[in-house]
Protein backbone atom coordinates (compact mmCIF):
# COMPACT_ATOMS: atom_id res chain seq x y z
CA UNK A 1 0.00 0.00 0.00
CA UNK A 2 1.70 2.96 -1.26
CA UNK A 3 1.36 6.42 -2.43
CA UNK A 4 4.77 5.09 -4.67
CA UNK A 5 4.34 1.86 -6.87
CA UNK A 6 6.29 2.11 -9.23
CA UNK A 7 9.49 2.23 -6.03
CA UNK A 8 8.37 -1.37 -5.58
CA UNK A 9 7.78 -2.84 -8.77
CA UNK A 10 11.12 -1.28 -9.88
CA UNK A 11 12.88 -2.69 -7.06
CA UNK A 12 11.27 -6.53 -7.27
CA UNK A 13 12.97 -6.74 -10.77
CA UNK A 14 16.20 -7.42 -9.22
CA UNK A 15 18.06 -10.06 -7.25
CA UNK A 16 15.99 -12.61 -5.21
CA UNK A 17 13.15 -10.89 -4.98
CA UNK A 18 12.77 -11.25 -8.92
CA UNK A 19 13.36 -14.68 -9.18
CA UNK A 20 10.61 -15.38 -6.47
CA UNK A 21 8.26 -13.65 -8.79
CA UNK A 22 9.50 -14.96 -11.87
CA UNK A 23 8.97 -18.72 -10.26
CA UNK A 24 5.55 -18.14 -8.83
CA UNK A 25 6.85 -18.02 -5.15
CA UNK A 26 5.91 -14.56 -4.47
CA UNK A 27 3.69 -12.16 -5.88
CA UNK A 28 4.19 -8.53 -5.04
CA UNK A 29 0.91 -6.18 -5.83
CA UNK A 30 1.38 -2.55 -5.20
CA UNK A 31 -1.96 -0.61 -4.65
CA UNK A 32 -1.72 2.88 -5.07
CA UNK A 33 -4.34 4.78 -1.96
CA UNK A 34 -4.45 7.94 -4.64
CA UNK A 35 -6.73 5.46 -6.92
CA UNK A 36 -9.09 5.22 -4.41
CA UNK A 37 -9.47 9.11 -3.25
CA UNK A 38 -12.94 9.99 -3.39
CA UNK A 39 -12.09 13.44 -3.76
CA UNK A 40 -12.60 16.16 -6.72
CA UNK A 41 -8.39 16.15 -6.73
CA UNK A 42 -7.81 13.06 -5.59
CA UNK A 43 -5.47 13.96 -2.81
CA UNK A 44 -4.82 11.41 0.41
CA UNK A 45 -3.22 14.00 2.74
CA UNK A 46 -4.41 17.14 4.62
CA UNK A 47 -3.56 19.70 7.59
CA UNK A 48 -3.02 17.73 10.96
CA UNK A 49 -5.70 19.20 13.60
CA UNK A 50 -3.90 21.23 16.09
CA UNK A 51 -1.38 22.93 13.54
CA UNK A 52 2.36 21.88 12.90
CA UNK A 53 4.15 21.06 10.24
CA UNK A 54 3.37 18.63 7.60
CA UNK A 55 0.53 16.81 5.76
CA UNK A 56 -0.98 13.39 7.27
CA UNK A 57 -2.70 10.39 4.90
CA UNK A 58 -6.44 10.74 5.90
CA UNK A 59 -8.21 7.81 6.44
CA UNK A 60 -10.12 7.20 3.52
CA UNK A 61 -8.23 6.41 0.52
CA UNK A 62 -6.07 3.87 2.48
CA UNK A 63 -9.03 2.14 4.35
CA UNK A 64 -10.62 1.51 0.49
CA UNK A 65 -7.38 0.45 -0.75
CA UNK A 66 -6.87 -1.90 2.34
CA UNK A 67 -10.56 -3.01 1.22
CA UNK A 68 -9.73 -4.17 -1.98
CA UNK A 69 -6.49 -5.73 -0.94
CA UNK A 70 -8.12 -7.94 1.30
CA UNK A 71 -10.03 -9.24 -0.76
CA UNK A 72 -7.19 -10.66 -2.77
CA UNK A 73 -6.13 -12.53 0.22
CA UNK A 74 -6.58 -12.21 3.89
CA UNK A 75 -3.67 -11.95 6.16
CA UNK A 76 -2.34 -8.98 8.64
CA UNK A 77 -2.11 -5.70 7.87
CA UNK A 78 1.30 -4.60 8.81
CA UNK A 79 2.29 -0.47 9.27
CA UNK A 80 5.87 0.33 8.30
CA UNK A 81 6.32 2.51 11.42
CA UNK A 82 9.37 4.10 13.30
CA UNK A 83 6.99 3.21 16.17
CA UNK A 84 6.80 -0.51 15.65
CA UNK A 85 8.57 -3.13 16.73
CA UNK A 86 11.86 -3.84 15.46
CA UNK A 87 12.16 -6.17 12.63
CA UNK A 88 14.44 -8.87 13.44
CA UNK A 89 15.21 -12.38 11.71
CA UNK A 90 12.55 -14.59 13.77
CA UNK A 91 9.92 -12.20 12.74
CA UNK A 92 11.06 -12.60 9.64
CA UNK A 93 10.93 -16.53 9.82
CA UNK A 94 7.29 -16.42 11.36
CA UNK A 95 5.93 -13.76 8.32
CA UNK A 96 7.57 -16.07 5.82
CA UNK A 97 4.85 -18.77 6.59
CA UNK A 98 1.70 -16.80 6.15
CA UNK A 99 0.43 -16.42 2.87
CA UNK A 100 -1.00 -12.93 2.66
CA UNK A 101 -0.31 -10.00 4.11
CA UNK A 102 -0.68 -6.19 3.25
CA UNK A 103 2.46 -3.66 3.75
CA UNK A 104 1.06 -0.43 4.85
CA UNK A 105 3.61 2.39 3.57
CA UNK A 106 3.30 5.81 5.05
CA UNK A 107 4.14 9.26 3.90
CA UNK A 108 4.56 12.91 5.17
CA UNK A 109 3.85 13.36 8.75
CA UNK A 110 2.59 9.97 8.84
CA UNK A 111 -1.28 8.80 8.60
CA UNK A 112 -4.09 9.44 10.80
CA UNK A 113 -4.34 7.22 14.19
CA UNK A 114 -7.82 6.41 13.61
CA UNK A 115 -6.56 4.70 10.09
CA UNK A 116 -4.39 2.43 12.25
CA UNK A 117 -6.53 1.83 15.16
CA UNK A 118 -9.25 0.44 12.99
CA UNK A 119 -7.28 -1.27 10.11
CA UNK A 120 -3.88 -1.84 11.29
CA UNK A 121 -3.44 -5.15 13.23
CA UNK A 122 0.81 -4.88 14.32
CA UNK A 123 3.21 -1.75 13.77
CA UNK A 124 6.75 -2.58 12.38
CA UNK A 125 9.92 -0.60 12.29
CA UNK A 126 13.13 -1.56 10.82
CA UNK A 127 15.42 0.39 13.12
CA UNK A 128 15.75 3.02 15.48
CA UNK A 129 16.18 5.99 12.23
CA UNK A 130 12.92 8.13 10.70
CA UNK A 131 12.51 7.28 7.20
CA UNK A 132 10.79 9.71 4.61
CA UNK A 133 8.43 7.11 3.57
CA UNK A 134 7.76 3.35 4.64
CA UNK A 135 8.89 2.10 0.81
CA UNK A 136 12.28 1.60 1.59
CA UNK A 137 11.04 -0.26 4.93
CA UNK A 138 8.42 -2.55 2.73
CA UNK A 139 11.43 -3.12 0.28
CA UNK A 140 13.07 -4.56 3.25
CA UNK A 141 10.55 -6.71 4.58
CA UNK A 142 10.05 -8.06 0.34
CA UNK A 143 13.81 -8.72 0.19
CA UNK A 144 14.21 -10.51 3.78
CA UNK A 145 10.92 -12.66 2.87
CA UNK A 146 11.61 -13.34 -0.67
CA UNK A 147 14.99 -15.17 0.06
CA UNK A 148 13.06 -17.38 2.57
CA UNK A 149 10.75 -18.82 0.72
CA UNK A 150 11.74 -22.45 -0.35
CA UNK A 151 13.00 -22.70 -3.91
CA UNK A 152 13.70 -18.70 -4.30
CA UNK A 153 17.65 -19.22 -3.17
CA UNK A 154 19.84 -21.92 -5.83
CA UNK A 155 20.98 -23.12 -2.17
CA UNK A 156 18.32 -23.96 0.17
CA UNK A 157 21.63 -24.41 2.95
CA UNK A 158 22.92 -20.56 2.12
CA UNK A 159 19.64 -19.05 4.02
CA UNK A 160 20.43 -21.58 7.05
CA UNK A 161 23.32 -20.63 7.44
CA UNK A 162 23.35 -16.50 7.33
CA UNK A 163 23.78 -14.34 10.29
CA UNK A 164 20.57 -14.69 12.98
CA UNK A 165 19.17 -17.70 11.44
CA UNK A 166 20.73 -20.17 14.61
CA UNK A 167 20.79 -17.00 16.97
CA UNK A 168 25.06 -16.47 15.71
CA UNK A 169 26.37 -14.16 13.24
CA UNK A 170 27.28 -15.76 10.05
CA UNK A 171 31.33 -16.58 9.64
CA UNK A 172 33.40 -14.89 7.36
CA UNK A 173 33.54 -16.04 3.50
CA UNK A 174 36.59 -15.77 0.75
CA UNK A 175 37.05 -16.45 -2.74
CA UNK A 176 39.95 -16.49 -5.36
CA UNK A 177 42.19 -15.50 -5.68
CA UNK A 178 44.18 -17.26 -2.18
CA UNK A 179 46.50 -14.41 -1.80
CA UNK A 180 45.25 -10.83 -1.94
CA UNK A 181 48.95 -8.10 -1.09
CA UNK A 182 49.86 -10.83 1.26
CA UNK A 183 46.81 -11.47 3.04
CA UNK A 184 46.12 -15.50 2.53
CA UNK A 185 42.83 -17.46 2.82
CA UNK A 186 43.01 -19.04 6.33
CA UNK A 187 44.33 -22.46 5.10
CA UNK A 188 41.97 -24.46 6.65
CA UNK A 189 39.79 -23.76 3.82
CA UNK A 190 42.21 -25.04 1.36
CA UNK A 191 42.46 -28.33 2.78
CA UNK A 192 39.75 -30.07 1.31
CA UNK A 193 38.61 -31.52 5.47
CA UNK A 194 34.99 -30.71 5.42
CA UNK A 195 35.06 -31.53 9.26
CA UNK A 196 37.74 -29.66 9.95
CA UNK A 197 35.95 -26.74 7.11
CA UNK A 198 32.79 -26.82 9.89
CA UNK A 199 34.32 -26.60 12.84
CA UNK A 200 36.47 -23.45 11.71
CA UNK A 201 33.42 -22.08 10.44
CA UNK A 202 31.17 -22.60 13.59
CA UNK A 203 34.23 -21.87 15.82
CA UNK A 204 34.31 -17.98 13.82
CA UNK A 205 30.65 -17.95 13.80
CA UNK A 206 30.66 -18.32 17.66
CA UNK A 207 33.84 -16.16 17.82
CA UNK A 208 31.97 -13.27 15.66
CA UNK A 209 28.87 -13.10 17.86
CA UNK A 210 31.19 -13.43 21.06
CA UNK A 211 33.13 -9.93 19.64
CA UNK A 212 30.52 -8.44 17.56
CA UNK A 213 27.15 -9.07 18.66
CA UNK A 214 27.31 -10.63 22.71
CA UNK A 215 23.67 -9.73 23.13
CA UNK A 216 22.84 -12.12 20.62
CA UNK A 217 24.75 -14.87 22.67
CA UNK A 218 22.37 -14.32 25.98
CA UNK A 219 19.61 -15.86 23.66
CA UNK A 220 21.27 -19.20 22.23
CA UNK A 221 21.80 -22.86 24.15
CA UNK A 222 25.26 -23.70 22.87
CA UNK A 223 26.30 -27.05 22.97
CA UNK A 224 29.35 -28.65 24.22
CA UNK A 225 31.62 -28.58 21.03
CA UNK A 226 30.38 -25.23 20.87
CA UNK A 227 31.38 -23.77 24.25
CA UNK A 228 34.93 -25.65 23.85
CA UNK A 229 34.95 -23.41 20.23
CA UNK A 230 34.32 -20.33 21.59
CA UNK A 231 36.72 -20.95 24.73
CA UNK A 232 39.40 -21.95 22.20
CA UNK A 233 38.59 -18.65 20.42
CA UNK A 234 38.64 -16.33 23.04
CA UNK A 235 41.82 -17.80 24.61
CA UNK A 236 43.53 -17.50 20.86
CA UNK A 237 42.26 -13.77 20.59
CA UNK A 238 43.60 -12.82 24.02
CA UNK A 239 47.29 -14.64 23.36
CA UNK A 240 47.30 -12.49 20.22
CA UNK A 241 46.43 -9.61 21.63
CA UNK A 242 48.88 -9.99 24.60
CA UNK A 243 51.99 -10.72 21.83
N1 LIG B 1 6.02 11.42 12.36
C1 LIG B 1 6.40 10.05 12.35
C2 LIG B 1 7.09 9.70 13.66
O1 LIG B 1 7.95 10.47 14.08
O2 LIG B 1 6.82 8.61 14.22
C3 LIG B 1 7.37 9.75 11.22
C4 LIG B 1 6.74 9.82 9.88
S1 LIG B 1 7.88 9.39 8.62
C5 LIG B 1 8.48 10.97 8.12
C6 LIG B 1 6.87 8.92 7.25
C7 LIG B 1 6.63 7.42 7.10
O3 LIG B 1 7.87 6.75 6.94
C8 LIG B 1 5.96 6.73 8.26
O4 LIG B 1 4.56 6.87 8.20
C9 LIG B 1 6.40 5.29 8.08
O5 LIG B 1 5.54 4.59 7.20
C10 LIG B 1 7.77 5.42 7.42
N2 LIG B 1 8.91 5.20 8.33
C11 LIG B 1 9.74 6.13 8.82
N3 LIG B 1 10.68 5.60 9.58
C12 LIG B 1 10.47 4.27 9.58
C13 LIG B 1 11.13 3.16 10.22
N4 LIG B 1 12.19 3.33 11.00
N5 LIG B 1 10.64 1.94 9.99
C14 LIG B 1 9.54 1.74 9.22
N6 LIG B 1 8.88 2.75 8.60
C15 LIG B 1 9.33 4.00 8.77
Amino acid sequence: MTLFPEMIRDCCRYGIPRIAVEKGLLKVVAWNPREYATNRHRSVDDRPYGGGPGMVMQVQPVADAIKSARRMGGGPVLYMSPQGRRLDQAAVRRFAQMPHMVLLAGRYEGIDERLIEQEVDEEWSIGDYVLSGGEPAALVWIDALARLLPGALGDEESALRDSFMDGLLDYPHYTRPESIDGKSVPGVLLGGNHADIERWRMKESLGRTWQRRPDLLEHVTLNNEQQALLAEFIRERQLAESE
